[in-house]
Protein backbone atom coordinates (compact mmCIF):
# COMPACT_ATOMS: atom_id res chain seq x y z
CA UNK A 1 0.00 0.00 0.00
CA UNK A 2 1.57 3.47 -1.11
CA UNK A 3 1.58 6.44 1.47
CA UNK A 4 -0.79 8.61 0.46
CA UNK A 5 -3.34 5.45 0.16
CA UNK A 6 -2.35 4.48 3.97
CA UNK A 7 -2.97 8.46 4.79
CA UNK A 8 -6.50 8.12 3.29
CA UNK A 9 -7.68 4.58 5.86
CA UNK A 10 -6.25 6.54 9.24
CA UNK A 11 -9.27 6.44 11.68
CA UNK A 12 -11.35 4.43 10.36
CA UNK A 13 -13.26 4.24 13.45
CA UNK A 14 -13.81 8.21 12.93
CA UNK A 15 -15.45 7.51 9.79
CA UNK A 16 -17.36 4.77 10.75
CA UNK A 17 -19.24 6.65 13.48
CA UNK A 18 -19.48 10.22 11.07
CA UNK A 19 -21.40 7.41 8.57
CA UNK A 20 -23.59 6.02 12.00
CA UNK A 21 -24.15 9.75 13.19
CA UNK A 22 -25.20 11.25 9.35
CA UNK A 23 -27.33 7.81 9.06
CA UNK A 24 -29.23 8.18 12.38
CA UNK A 25 -29.89 11.85 11.82
CA UNK A 26 -31.25 11.39 8.44
CA UNK A 27 -33.18 8.29 9.00
CA UNK A 28 -34.88 10.65 12.07
CA UNK A 29 -35.59 13.04 9.73
CA UNK A 30 -37.24 10.82 7.05
CA UNK A 31 -38.86 8.62 9.80
CA UNK A 32 -40.88 12.04 10.69
CA UNK A 33 -41.47 13.49 7.36
CA UNK A 34 -43.04 10.23 6.55
CA UNK A 35 -45.90 10.51 9.30
CA UNK A 36 -47.92 7.66 10.61
CA UNK A 37 -49.90 7.27 7.02
CA UNK A 38 -49.35 5.51 4.00
CA UNK A 39 -45.72 6.02 3.02
CA UNK A 40 -45.44 8.80 -0.43
CA UNK A 41 -43.22 7.24 -3.35
CA UNK A 42 -40.29 9.17 -2.98
CA UNK A 43 -39.72 8.00 0.48
CA UNK A 44 -40.36 4.42 -0.34
CA UNK A 45 -37.62 4.63 -3.24
CA UNK A 46 -35.41 6.31 -0.90
CA UNK A 47 -35.58 3.82 1.69
CA UNK A 48 -34.84 1.25 -0.95
CA UNK A 49 -31.82 2.59 -2.33
CA UNK A 50 -30.69 3.17 1.61
CA UNK A 51 -31.52 -0.73 2.25
CA UNK A 52 -29.34 -1.37 -0.79
CA UNK A 53 -26.23 0.24 0.17
CA UNK A 54 -26.25 -1.47 3.36
CA UNK A 55 -26.95 -4.91 1.92
CA UNK A 56 -24.17 -4.93 -0.27
CA UNK A 57 -22.00 -4.10 2.52
CA UNK A 58 -23.30 -6.84 4.83
CA UNK A 59 -23.44 -9.48 2.18
CA UNK A 60 -19.69 -8.37 1.46
CA UNK A 61 -18.77 -9.19 5.11
CA UNK A 62 -20.64 -12.20 4.82
CA UNK A 63 -19.16 -13.66 1.95
CA UNK A 64 -15.85 -13.78 3.47
CA UNK A 65 -16.88 -15.60 6.64
CA UNK A 66 -16.74 -19.16 5.86
CA UNK A 67 -13.67 -19.31 4.05
CA UNK A 68 -11.78 -16.53 6.13
CA UNK A 69 -13.19 -19.06 9.49
CA UNK A 70 -12.19 -22.18 7.79
CA UNK A 71 -8.63 -21.37 6.31
CA UNK A 72 -7.73 -19.04 9.75
CA UNK A 73 -8.85 -21.77 12.32
CA UNK A 74 -7.18 -24.61 9.92
CA UNK A 75 -3.78 -22.39 10.04
CA UNK A 76 -4.46 -21.77 13.98
CA UNK A 77 -4.38 -24.94 14.73
CA UNK A 78 -1.48 -26.36 12.67
CA UNK A 79 0.61 -23.37 13.47
CA UNK A 80 0.04 -24.78 17.11
CA UNK A 81 1.96 -27.80 16.23
CA UNK A 82 1.03 -29.31 19.90
CA UNK A 83 -2.51 -30.58 20.26
CA UNK A 84 -1.96 -30.26 23.81
CA UNK A 85 -1.40 -26.62 23.40
CA UNK A 86 -5.01 -26.31 21.47
CA UNK A 87 -6.75 -28.11 24.51
CA UNK A 88 -5.38 -25.71 26.72
CA UNK A 89 -6.21 -22.78 24.84
CA UNK A 90 -9.77 -24.11 23.77
CA UNK A 91 -10.22 -25.01 28.25
CA UNK A 92 -9.36 -21.42 29.03
CA UNK A 93 -11.55 -19.87 26.12
CA UNK A 94 -14.35 -22.31 26.78
CA UNK A 95 -14.18 -21.53 30.84
CA UNK A 96 -14.11 -17.07 29.96
CA UNK A 97 -16.86 -17.69 27.47
CA UNK A 98 -18.95 -19.72 30.16
CA UNK A 99 -18.06 -17.31 33.00
CA UNK A 100 -18.73 -14.11 31.17
CA UNK A 101 -21.62 -15.22 30.32
CA UNK A 102 -23.20 -16.29 33.13
CA UNK A 103 -21.83 -12.91 35.05
CA UNK A 104 -23.64 -11.14 32.47
CA UNK A 105 -27.15 -12.95 32.79
CA UNK A 106 -26.45 -12.28 36.66
CA UNK A 107 -26.62 -8.43 36.00
CA UNK A 108 -29.26 -8.51 33.92
CA UNK A 109 -31.32 -10.47 36.86
CA UNK A 110 -30.15 -8.84 39.36
CA UNK A 111 -30.99 -5.17 37.58
CA UNK A 112 -34.49 -6.30 36.38
CA UNK A 113 -35.37 -7.41 39.55
CA UNK A 114 -34.13 -3.71 40.90
CA UNK A 115 -36.05 -1.71 38.25
CA UNK A 116 -38.87 -3.79 37.88
CA UNK A 117 -39.60 -1.93 33.93
CA UNK A 118 -42.95 -3.99 33.36
CA UNK A 119 -44.64 -2.64 36.48
CA UNK A 120 -47.30 0.14 35.93
CA UNK A 121 -47.65 -1.01 32.23
CA UNK A 122 -51.40 -2.38 31.95
CA UNK A 123 -52.78 -4.54 29.16
CA UNK A 124 -55.01 -1.53 28.30
CA UNK A 125 -52.18 0.81 27.23
CA UNK A 126 -50.52 -2.10 25.39
CA UNK A 127 -53.99 -2.74 23.23
CA UNK A 128 -53.80 0.46 22.83
CA UNK A 129 -50.28 0.34 21.43
CA UNK A 130 -51.41 -2.21 19.04
CA UNK A 131 -48.42 -3.90 19.99
CA UNK A 132 -49.02 -7.51 18.21
CA UNK A 133 -48.48 -10.75 20.67
CA UNK A 134 -47.75 -13.40 17.66
CA UNK A 135 -45.10 -15.59 18.15
CA UNK A 136 -42.59 -14.90 15.05
CA UNK A 137 -42.31 -18.43 12.77
CA UNK A 138 -38.97 -18.69 13.58
CA UNK A 139 -39.45 -19.85 16.99
CA UNK A 140 -42.25 -21.88 16.35
CA UNK A 141 -39.52 -23.58 14.09
CA UNK A 142 -37.02 -24.26 16.66
CA UNK A 143 -39.66 -26.82 17.44
CA UNK A 144 -39.74 -24.50 21.23
CA UNK A 145 -43.34 -26.09 22.78
CA UNK A 146 -42.73 -30.10 21.25
CA UNK A 147 -39.71 -30.58 22.43
CA UNK A 148 -38.23 -29.71 26.07
CA UNK A 149 -35.40 -26.78 26.80
CA UNK A 150 -33.19 -29.61 27.62
CA UNK A 151 -33.47 -31.02 24.12
CA UNK A 152 -33.10 -28.08 22.03
CA UNK A 153 -29.97 -26.95 23.78
CA UNK A 154 -28.27 -30.47 23.54
CA UNK A 155 -28.95 -31.03 20.24
CA UNK A 156 -27.45 -27.34 19.50
CA UNK A 157 -24.04 -28.82 20.69
CA UNK A 158 -24.39 -32.44 19.15
CA UNK A 159 -25.32 -29.94 15.70
CA UNK A 160 -21.90 -29.15 15.67
CA UNK A 161 -20.95 -31.97 13.94
CA UNK A 162 -21.46 -31.45 10.13
CA UNK A 163 -23.20 -34.38 7.95
CA UNK A 164 -21.41 -32.79 5.18
CA UNK A 165 -18.83 -30.17 5.49
CA UNK A 166 -19.49 -28.74 2.28
CA UNK A 167 -23.11 -28.22 2.62
CA UNK A 168 -22.11 -26.54 6.08
CA UNK A 169 -20.30 -24.15 4.25
CA UNK A 170 -22.42 -23.76 1.58
CA UNK A 171 -25.25 -22.98 4.55
CA UNK A 172 -22.93 -21.18 6.39
CA UNK A 173 -23.65 -22.82 9.06
CA UNK A 174 -20.43 -21.34 11.18
CA UNK A 175 -19.88 -23.53 13.90
CA UNK A 176 -20.07 -26.94 12.09
CA UNK A 177 -17.00 -24.93 9.64
CA UNK A 178 -15.29 -24.63 13.03
CA UNK A 179 -15.55 -28.27 13.98
CA UNK A 180 -14.50 -29.33 10.78
CA UNK A 181 -11.64 -27.01 10.28
CA UNK A 182 -10.22 -28.26 14.13
CA UNK A 183 -11.04 -31.77 13.26
CA UNK A 184 -8.81 -31.66 9.42
CA UNK A 185 -6.65 -29.70 10.92
CA UNK A 186 -5.42 -31.68 13.45
CA UNK A 187 -5.16 -34.39 11.08
CA UNK A 188 -2.67 -32.43 8.80
CA UNK A 189 -0.63 -31.88 11.97
CA UNK A 190 -0.56 -35.31 12.32
CA UNK A 191 0.50 -36.24 8.76
CA UNK A 192 3.72 -34.75 8.52
CA UNK A 193 4.99 -34.19 4.87
CA UNK A 194 1.99 -35.78 3.08
CA UNK A 195 -0.13 -32.58 3.90
CA UNK A 196 2.50 -29.80 3.06
CA UNK A 197 0.37 -28.77 0.05
CA UNK A 198 -3.14 -28.96 1.43
CA UNK A 199 -1.39 -26.59 4.11
CA UNK A 200 0.14 -24.00 1.85
CA UNK A 201 -3.10 -23.90 0.00
CA UNK A 202 -4.92 -22.98 3.13
CA UNK A 203 -2.36 -20.39 3.98
CA UNK A 204 -2.86 -18.97 0.88
CA UNK A 205 -6.38 -18.90 0.90
CA UNK A 206 -6.43 -17.10 4.64
CA UNK A 207 -3.37 -13.98 3.25
CA UNK A 208 -5.94 -13.78 0.62
CA UNK A 209 -9.43 -13.15 2.98
CA UNK A 210 -7.33 -10.88 5.45
CA UNK A 211 -6.44 -8.52 2.20
CA UNK A 212 -9.87 -9.47 1.07
CA UNK A 213 -11.01 -7.70 4.68
CA UNK A 214 -9.01 -4.84 3.98
CA UNK A 215 -11.01 -3.83 0.75
CA UNK A 216 -14.30 -3.87 1.97
CA UNK A 217 -13.37 -1.81 5.33
CA UNK A 218 -12.61 1.18 2.30
CA UNK A 219 -16.52 1.12 1.54
CA UNK A 220 -17.53 0.60 5.28
CA UNK A 221 -18.31 4.35 6.56
CA UNK A 222 -20.16 5.02 3.34
CA UNK A 223 -22.10 1.52 3.17
CA UNK A 224 -22.79 1.56 7.58
CA UNK A 225 -24.58 5.22 6.84
CA UNK A 226 -27.08 3.64 3.77
CA UNK A 227 -27.15 0.68 6.51
CA UNK A 228 -28.29 3.29 9.84
CA UNK A 229 -30.50 5.52 7.54
CA UNK A 230 -32.19 2.47 6.85
CA UNK A 231 -32.68 0.85 10.22
CA UNK A 232 -33.71 4.97 11.34
CA UNK A 233 -36.55 5.36 8.78
CA UNK A 234 -38.42 1.94 9.92
CA UNK A 235 -37.84 2.90 13.71
CA UNK A 236 -41.63 2.91 15.80
CA UNK A 237 -40.85 5.81 17.91
CA UNK A 238 -44.12 5.40 19.62
CA UNK A 239 -43.26 1.48 20.64
CA UNK A 240 -39.89 2.67 22.14
CA UNK A 241 -41.73 5.42 24.26
CA UNK A 242 -43.83 2.88 25.56
CA UNK A 243 -41.11 0.28 26.37
CA UNK A 244 -38.52 2.65 27.09
CA UNK A 245 -37.96 1.59 31.01
CA UNK A 246 -37.00 -1.96 29.14
CA UNK A 247 -35.45 -0.55 26.61
CA UNK A 248 -33.39 1.36 29.72
CA UNK A 249 -33.07 -1.38 31.65
CA UNK A 250 -31.60 -3.72 29.16
CA UNK A 251 -29.03 -0.84 28.46
CA UNK A 252 -28.38 -0.14 31.91
CA UNK A 253 -27.50 -3.55 32.35
CA UNK A 254 -24.82 -3.79 28.89
CA UNK A 255 -23.71 -0.71 30.06
CA UNK A 256 -22.66 -2.34 33.41
CA UNK A 257 -21.21 -5.59 32.25
CA UNK A 258 -19.52 -3.65 28.70
CA UNK A 259 -17.98 -0.78 31.27
CA UNK A 260 -17.53 -2.46 34.40
CA UNK A 261 -17.51 -6.53 34.39
CA UNK A 262 -15.59 -6.95 31.37
CA UNK A 263 -12.87 -4.02 31.87
CA UNK A 264 -12.16 -5.58 35.22
CA UNK A 265 -11.34 -8.47 33.14
CA UNK A 266 -8.83 -6.77 30.71
CA UNK A 267 -7.23 -4.94 33.48
CA UNK A 268 -6.48 -8.11 35.70
CA UNK A 269 -5.94 -10.55 33.47
CA UNK A 270 -5.48 -9.63 30.31
CA UNK A 271 -2.75 -6.61 31.91
CA UNK A 272 -3.43 -3.63 29.51
CA UNK A 273 -5.61 -0.46 29.54
CA UNK A 274 -8.98 -1.07 28.49
CA UNK A 275 -9.95 2.41 27.06
CA UNK A 276 -7.12 2.15 24.56
CA UNK A 277 -8.28 -1.71 23.97
CA UNK A 278 -11.58 -0.12 23.06
CA UNK A 279 -10.35 2.68 20.82
CA UNK A 280 -8.46 -0.13 18.47
CA UNK A 281 -11.17 -2.49 18.79
CA UNK A 282 -13.61 0.70 17.78
CA UNK A 283 -13.75 -0.21 14.36
CA UNK A 284 -15.21 -3.47 14.81
CA UNK A 285 -18.01 -2.53 17.79
CA UNK A 286 -19.08 -0.23 15.78
CA UNK A 287 -19.92 -2.58 12.76
CA UNK A 288 -21.41 -4.74 15.54
CA UNK A 289 -23.61 -1.99 16.18
CA UNK A 290 -24.49 -1.37 12.33
CA UNK A 291 -25.03 -4.64 11.21
CA UNK A 292 -26.92 -6.15 14.38
CA UNK A 293 -24.58 -9.43 13.63
CA UNK A 294 -21.30 -11.08 15.32
CA UNK A 295 -20.44 -12.78 12.48
CA UNK A 296 -20.82 -10.42 9.75
CA UNK A 297 -18.68 -8.41 11.79
CA UNK A 298 -16.13 -11.11 12.14
CA UNK A 299 -13.71 -10.03 9.53
CA UNK A 300 -13.29 -6.99 11.18
CA UNK A 301 -12.94 -7.80 14.95
CA UNK A 302 -10.07 -10.73 13.83
CA UNK A 303 -8.33 -8.15 12.04
CA UNK A 304 -8.55 -5.31 14.39
CA UNK A 305 -7.30 -7.94 16.93
CA UNK A 306 -4.68 -8.95 14.85
CA UNK A 307 -3.15 -5.42 13.45
CA UNK A 308 -3.91 -3.15 15.94
CA UNK A 309 -4.42 -4.90 19.25
CA UNK A 310 -1.48 -7.23 18.22
CA UNK A 311 -2.52 -10.57 19.53
CA UNK A 312 -1.31 -12.98 17.86
CA UNK A 313 -3.11 -15.16 14.77
CA UNK A 314 -2.97 -18.42 16.86
CA UNK A 315 -5.30 -16.88 19.86
CA UNK A 316 -6.78 -14.92 17.44
CA UNK A 317 -7.92 -17.15 14.41
CA UNK A 318 -9.39 -19.85 17.25
CA UNK A 319 -10.55 -17.75 20.48
CA UNK A 320 -12.58 -14.76 18.00
CA UNK A 321 -14.80 -17.15 15.20
CA UNK A 322 -15.66 -19.49 18.38
CA UNK A 323 -16.63 -16.17 19.89
CA UNK A 324 -18.70 -14.84 17.40
CA UNK A 325 -20.85 -18.23 17.49
CA UNK A 326 -20.94 -18.96 21.43
CA UNK A 327 -19.83 -15.92 23.04
CA UNK A 328 -23.13 -13.86 23.81
CA UNK A 329 -23.10 -11.76 26.56
CA UNK A 330 -25.27 -8.71 25.28
CA UNK A 331 -27.75 -11.27 24.28
CA UNK A 332 -27.73 -13.75 27.19
CA UNK A 333 -27.99 -10.37 29.54
CA UNK A 334 -30.80 -9.27 27.30
CA UNK A 335 -32.40 -12.46 27.03
CA UNK A 336 -32.91 -12.48 31.10
CA UNK A 337 -33.80 -8.96 31.52
CA UNK A 338 -36.32 -9.66 28.45
CA UNK A 339 -38.12 -13.05 29.77
CA UNK A 340 -38.68 -11.44 33.83
CA UNK A 341 -39.78 -8.30 32.13
CA UNK A 342 -42.59 -10.33 30.03
CA UNK A 343 -43.58 -11.60 33.26
CA UNK A 344 -44.11 -8.65 35.11
CA UNK A 345 -45.99 -7.38 32.11
CA UNK A 346 -48.37 -10.25 32.46
CA UNK A 347 -48.77 -9.84 35.55
CA UNK A 348 -47.05 -13.72 36.18
CA UNK A 349 -45.03 -13.89 39.42
CA UNK A 350 -41.95 -15.93 39.31
CA UNK A 351 -39.90 -17.44 42.00
CA UNK A 352 -36.37 -17.72 42.97
CA UNK A 353 -36.38 -21.14 41.52
CA UNK A 354 -37.83 -19.97 37.88
CA UNK A 355 -35.69 -17.20 38.09
CA UNK A 356 -32.46 -19.58 38.45
CA UNK A 357 -33.84 -21.72 35.89
CA UNK A 358 -34.39 -18.57 33.56
CA UNK A 359 -30.74 -18.05 34.71
CA UNK A 360 -29.56 -21.43 33.71
CA UNK A 361 -31.05 -21.74 30.25
CA UNK A 362 -30.41 -17.74 29.40
CA UNK A 363 -26.79 -18.53 29.61
CA UNK A 364 -27.17 -21.70 27.32
CA UNK A 365 -29.58 -20.22 24.84
CA UNK A 366 -26.95 -17.28 24.32
CA UNK A 367 -24.39 -19.59 23.53
CA UNK A 368 -27.22 -21.51 20.88
CA UNK A 369 -27.82 -18.23 19.23
CA UNK A 370 -26.59 -17.96 16.00
CA UNK A 371 -24.67 -14.70 15.32
CA UNK A 372 -27.39 -12.86 13.13
CA UNK A 373 -29.82 -10.04 13.52
CA UNK A 374 -32.28 -11.21 15.52
CA UNK A 375 -31.38 -14.31 16.79
CA UNK A 376 -31.10 -13.70 20.43
CA UNK A 377 -35.38 -13.25 20.11
CA UNK A 378 -35.61 -16.38 18.12
CA UNK A 379 -33.91 -18.44 21.16
CA UNK A 380 -35.65 -16.66 23.90
CA UNK A 381 -38.52 -19.00 23.38
CA UNK A 382 -36.44 -21.80 24.84
CA UNK A 383 -36.12 -19.50 27.88
CA UNK A 384 -39.50 -18.87 28.28
CA UNK A 385 -40.61 -22.00 27.83
CA UNK A 386 -38.06 -23.61 30.45
CA UNK A 387 -39.84 -20.68 32.98
CA UNK A 388 -43.22 -22.19 31.85
CA UNK A 389 -44.22 -18.89 30.07
CA UNK A 390 -46.48 -18.25 27.13
CA UNK A 391 -44.42 -17.45 23.72
CA UNK A 392 -46.70 -15.10 23.04
CA UNK A 393 -45.07 -12.42 25.25
CA UNK A 394 -42.29 -12.58 22.33
CA UNK A 395 -44.51 -10.23 20.38
CA UNK A 396 -44.47 -7.88 23.12
CA UNK A 397 -40.99 -6.51 22.56
CA UNK A 398 -40.58 -7.33 18.94
CA UNK A 399 -41.41 -3.67 18.03
CA UNK A 400 -37.85 -2.49 19.43
CA UNK A 401 -35.48 -5.86 18.82
CA UNK A 402 -33.92 -4.44 16.42
CA UNK A 403 -32.49 -1.22 18.07
CA UNK A 404 -31.61 -3.42 21.49
CA UNK A 405 -30.08 -5.93 19.00
CA UNK A 406 -27.45 -3.63 17.93
CA UNK A 407 -26.47 -3.13 21.08
CA UNK A 408 -26.16 -6.32 22.44
CA UNK A 409 -24.40 -7.56 19.29
CA UNK A 410 -21.60 -4.49 19.94
CA UNK A 411 -21.02 -5.97 23.46
CA UNK A 412 -21.21 -9.73 21.85
CA UNK A 413 -18.55 -8.46 19.96
CA UNK A 414 -16.82 -6.63 23.04
CA UNK A 415 -16.31 -9.52 24.65
CA UNK A 416 -15.23 -11.27 22.24
CA UNK A 417 -12.12 -8.97 22.03
CA UNK A 418 -11.70 -9.26 25.66
CA UNK A 419 -11.58 -12.65 26.01
CA UNK A 420 -8.25 -12.89 22.84
CA UNK A 421 -6.94 -10.38 24.85
CA UNK A 422 -7.00 -12.15 28.39
CA UNK A 423 -6.39 -15.68 26.13
CA UNK A 424 -3.37 -13.84 24.34
CA UNK A 425 -1.92 -12.69 27.63
CA UNK A 426 -2.09 -16.10 29.28
CA UNK A 427 -0.65 -17.43 26.60
CA UNK A 428 1.98 -14.54 26.43
CA UNK A 429 1.22 -14.46 22.63
CA UNK A 430 0.45 -10.71 22.70
CA UNK A 431 3.48 -8.71 20.26
CA UNK A 432 4.37 -5.54 22.48
CA UNK A 433 5.73 -3.49 19.64
CA UNK A 434 1.70 -2.85 17.89
CA UNK A 435 -0.30 -3.34 21.02
CA UNK A 436 -3.38 -0.91 20.96
CA UNK A 437 -2.47 0.61 17.76
CA UNK A 438 -5.42 2.45 16.78
CA UNK A 439 -4.59 3.91 13.07
CA UNK A 440 -5.56 1.78 10.35
CA UNK A 441 -2.45 0.24 8.73
CA UNK A 442 -1.19 -2.43 6.22
N1 LIG B 1 -27.53 -10.19 16.66
C1 LIG B 1 -26.78 -10.85 17.71
C2 LIG B 1 -25.39 -11.18 17.21
O1 LIG B 1 -25.19 -11.35 16.03
C3 LIG B 1 -27.48 -12.06 18.22
C4 LIG B 1 -28.78 -11.64 18.87
O2 LIG B 1 -29.78 -11.54 18.19
O3 LIG B 1 -28.76 -11.36 20.07
O4 LIG B 1 -24.48 -11.27 17.98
Amino acid sequence: MSAPDRNRNLDLQWKILIGIVAGIIVGIIINTASGSGPEPKPISALKVCFEYGGEIFVRLLIMLIVPLVFASIFMAVVNLGDIRELGKIGLKTVVYYLATTALAVLVGILLVNFIHPGAGIDQKTLARLNINTKVPAEVIDQGVGERSSTIIIIDTFVNMIPKNPLAAMARGDILQVIFFSIFISIIAAMAGRDSETLIKAIHGLDKVMSEGIMVIMRIAPYCIFFLVAAIFIDLGLVALEALGKYALTVLLGLIIHAGISLPLLVIIFGRCNPLLLFKAVSPAILTAWSTASSAATLPLTMDCLHRRVGVEKKINNFVLPLGATVNMDGTALYESVAVIFIAELMGIHLTLGTQIIIFITATLAAIGAAAIPGAGLVTMGIVLTAAGLPLEGIGLILAIDRILDQFRTAVNVWGDTTAAVVIGRMENAISPNIQLRTKWEN
